[in-house]
């Protein structure tokens, strides 16, 4: 398994387990980051907790990326409205197809992203 397989599955299984992904990415590897029911934000990519120093600020930041391209705006809605079909499946096949769907939408993202840079 690479690595980038092993990110794609960390990211499906914070989903599952109910976290959210936030619209910004980590500042050291750019995959987008989630915030976990527990309130704390994390960074699939490193696996690691990221900490923000002011919830405000994480908010205007996401709202001047969304602003910034429309297309990682929809990326990111269809990745969430995904995120709630994937929360209420309990079938195993149907799981697997929403995560290569995910793979897709966050590979795309991740283009979408390092084309601004
Ligand atoms: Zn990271």
């Amino acid at each position: 398994m690479s690595a980038r397989d092993s990110q794609v599955k960390r990211m499906a299984d914070l989903l599952r387990e109910g976290a959210t992904m936030l619209s910004q990415a980590c500042p050291e590897c750019k995959t987008p980051l989630f915030r976990l029911s527990s309130g704390e934000v994390v960074c699939p990519g490193c696996n690691k907790r990221v900490v923000f120093a002011k919830p405000s600020e994480t908010e205007r930041v996401a709202s001047q990326s969304v602003v910034a391209s429309s297309l990682e705006e929809v990326l990111i809605e269809k990745i969430s409205e995904l995120q709630s079909s994937l929360r209420m499946s309990k079938d195993v096949s149907e799981i697997e197809r929403y995560a290569k769907v995910l793979s897709s939408l966050f590979e795309l993202l991740e283009k979408v992203r390092g084309a601004k840079r």
